[in-house]
């Protein structure tokens, strides 16, 4: 159990949803194998959801690992719709670009390799749609560039907000991830607190977040 919800709520939820096929089963089975914290089946399917309301015609990803939420990004948007993804880890950045190649979306996938916090500064372009998926204890310093890079009704959203439950109780919390709970509670205070936002935190995976950008 992920200390956030019932595992038989997790279990039913799951039983419902479509089982992936193809590229994105196979990164699956890879990501379990080898512990790539990718997005939880029921995580992808509100990104799924979002991205069929908001209709994005540019995306920001900040975490890319090996490339699956971005082939998921891509499989439910627009033909059109670009999906920039930032990933520091060279091996990481190799093996999703060998699973993007594998996939229709290789060219509307672009991968930057760098630092997140330095990448972001160098980017001109605004985006409608962010998704939030990297070092958690960095989320405040991320959300104030990417506010930047968000247009007027753009979203963001931050996954793995709720931390194995942590963020919500101290009961949970173990010493060395003291720190990174800290910064996550005070992340959530701030987007719930931001004037022109508005936020909400769903506990669902790992919990996510979504803001929304008023103007
Ligand atoms: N979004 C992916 C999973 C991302 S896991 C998916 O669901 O498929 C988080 C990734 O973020 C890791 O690969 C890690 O190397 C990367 N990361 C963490 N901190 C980062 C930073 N400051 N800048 C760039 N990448 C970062
Ligand atoms: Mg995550």
């Amino acid at each position: 159990m992920n200390q956030i919800n019932e595992e038989y709520i997790e279990d039913y939820i799951r039983s419902l949803l479509p089982r992936p096929n193809g590229v994105l089963e196979e990164l699956e089975e890879y990501a379990l194998d080898n512990h790539i914290p990718i997005v939880q089946p029921e995580v992808a399917q509100v990104l799924k959801v979002l991205l069929k309301i908001k209709k994005p015609k540019n995306i920001l990803e900040i975490g890319t690992a090996i490339g699956y939420s971005a082939i998921i990004m891509a499989e439910n948007s627009s033909e059109n719709c670009k999906i920039t993804t930032i990933e520091r880890r060279r091996d990481m950045v190799e093996k999703a670009l060998e699973n993007i190649s594998r996939t229709p979306y290789r060219d509307r996938i672009t991968i930057l390799e760098g630092e997140a916090e330095e990448v972001l500064l160098s980017l001109n372009d605004k985006y409608d749609f962010i998704f939030l998926d990297a070092a958690k204890g960095q989320y405040m310093d991320f959300f104030n560039k990417c506010i930047n890079l968000l247009n007027k009704d753009g979203i963001i959203i931050s996954d793995n907000v709720l931390y194995k439950g942590m963020v919500a109780t101290d009961k949970l919390v173990v010493r060395r991830k003291k720190t990174i709970v800290k910064r996550l509670r005070k992340y959530l205070s701030h987007i719930n607190e931001i004037q022109g936002y508005t936020s909400c935190v769903i506990p669902i995976g790992d919990g996510i977040a979504i803001t929304y950008k008023e103007e």
